[in-house]
């Protein structure tokens, strides 16, 4: 029986609807990996009662509750008195959350006040977890068996947390066979034409093996999901992998945790080849993604954005003539963005985005979400519309994936 977990998010923010609880849902997203089954995840305010019966319940029904939010240093955080009152006990100074704190105060030049100095008193029961890039120590309670652990609520804070010390130790004391996942990650097909075209492959998956469609923004996660992670299963999944990959293979730019723009990377690198953006309606985006790829400056040379028709002109050598007749968001311009920015940039594959993203621009030949992508490398230049039908934000982000879509598949022909 896999152990249990209740999740636990506090702070009155979440409930005026003024901050998202992102936290409960990647926890839950990182207990499932090791195979713990999270049975619940409760959202409270930051009021003593109802931290304490929670706390209460979550305790009696499942084997780890993990808390986050609360700990700040000001008075309306209340989960550390509440833990304190809850085991029935005092706080006393902890020497390495208070060595901690200071050398984040020192390290960043600031003065240190006393209710910064209290938040290394913690409960006397508790061992503290190290919070690195913030004041706030974590808490670890063991009771009877059970675990209770008590994090911040700052989202990279707890995550840090949870990855350094808190997912290692409840590993080794509740999972002995955990969950393996494998992903599968797929571009430009839809779900139900990717189920149609592996049928036969999914039809005879051993039934140890789960597989789970998991669609995103323009692309299609398979996961293949076992029960145990012994190496036999590992041999087993990985055997079925390379059964299917025959099949999509044109479509497959990646595995596991890699995102798109970090494939695209790997590839460019593996290459030896770089890249230049000129993205107009993507506004930067796509740079931005780019950029976010650890090790981007060995392949990405630099972007632009030519959102006006006379940047276009001036800085990337489209022709008035271009832009009059056939408009910013067509054909020739992204062809001309590609190949410009390319020698402008002085680099191997010029990539170019112009579009209509919404809400207003749209017209009867040219409605809102009609993107143009534009591609050029030193052999060929080669342009692709697409029409997204979401809004602004959605759209924009759509058409940043497209486009490393279309560096991938151009390069492919290569
Ligand atoms: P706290 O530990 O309560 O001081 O939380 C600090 C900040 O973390 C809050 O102001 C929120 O912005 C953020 N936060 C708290 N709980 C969550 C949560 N469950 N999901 C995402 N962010 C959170
Ligand atoms: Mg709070």
């Amino acid at each position: 029986m896999p152990a249990k977990a209740i999740v636990i998010s506090i702070g009155d923010e979440i409930l005026y609807g003024q901050t998202l609880d992102t936290n409960s849902h990647w926890i839950s997203g990182e207990l499932d990996n090791l195979g713990i089954r999270v049975l619940k995840k409760i959202t409270i305010g930051d009021t003593k009662t109802d931290i304490l019966s929670n706390l209460k319940e979550a305790e009696e029904k499942a084997d780890i509750v993990l808390l986050t939010g609360g700990l700040g240093p000001t008075n309306d955080d209340l989960t550390k008195p509440c833990l304190t009152e809850y085991f029935n006990t005092h706080l006393v100074r902890n020497e390495d959350a208070y060595e901690n704190i200071k050398e984040i105060f020192e390290k960043a030049g600031w003065e240190m006040n006393e209710s910064n100095l209290q938040q290394a008193d913690l409960p006397a029961n508790c061992t503290a977890i190290k919070n690195s890039i913030g004041t706030a120590s974590g808490m670890w309670f063991d009771t009877e068996g059970k675990v209770i652990v008590s994090m911040p609520g700052v989202p990279f804070e707890m995550k840090q947390m949870m990855t350094d010390s808190i997912l290692p130790r409840l590993k080794a004391q509740f999972v002995s066979d955990g969950i393996y996942h494998r992903m599968i990650r797929t571009i430009g097909i839809g779900e139900s034409k990717l189920a149609e075209l592996i049928k036969d492959w999914e039809d005879q998956l051993p039934n140890e093996i789960k597989l789970a469609y998991l669609p995103t923004m323009g692309a299609v996660k398979l996961r293949l999901t076992a029960d145990s992670d012994t190496d036999l299963v590992k041999e087993s999944i990985q055997k079925q992998i390379d059964e299917v990959l025959p099949i999509i293979e044109k479509y497959v730019y990646g595995f596991d945790d890699e995102e798109i723009p970090n494939a695209i990377g790997r590839i460019l690198q593996e290459r030896g080849q770089t890249l230049a953006i000129a993205e107009s309606c993507t506004g930067g985006y796509l740079s931005h993604l780019t950029t976010s790829v650890p090790g981007s400056s060995e392949w990405f040379r630099g972007g632009m954005i030519p959102y006006s028709n006379d940047l276009k002109r001036d800085q990337l050598g489209v022709e008035e003539k271009i832009l009059d007749e056939d408009g910013a968001v067509s054909e020739p311009v992204v062809l001309a963005l590609a190949e410009n920015v390319r020698k402008t940039i002085n680099a191997d594959i010029g990539i170019s985005v112009s579009g209509i993203a919404g809400p207003g621009g749209g017209t009867e030949q040219k409605p809102v979400g009609t993107v143009w992508i534009g591609y050029a490398d030193k052999d060929k230049s080669v342009a692709k519309k697409f029409r997204f039908i979401r809004n602004r934000e959605i759209n924009i982000k759509y058409s940043a994936i497209a486009a490393f879509n279309m560096i991938r598949i151009n390069l492919d022909k290569d």
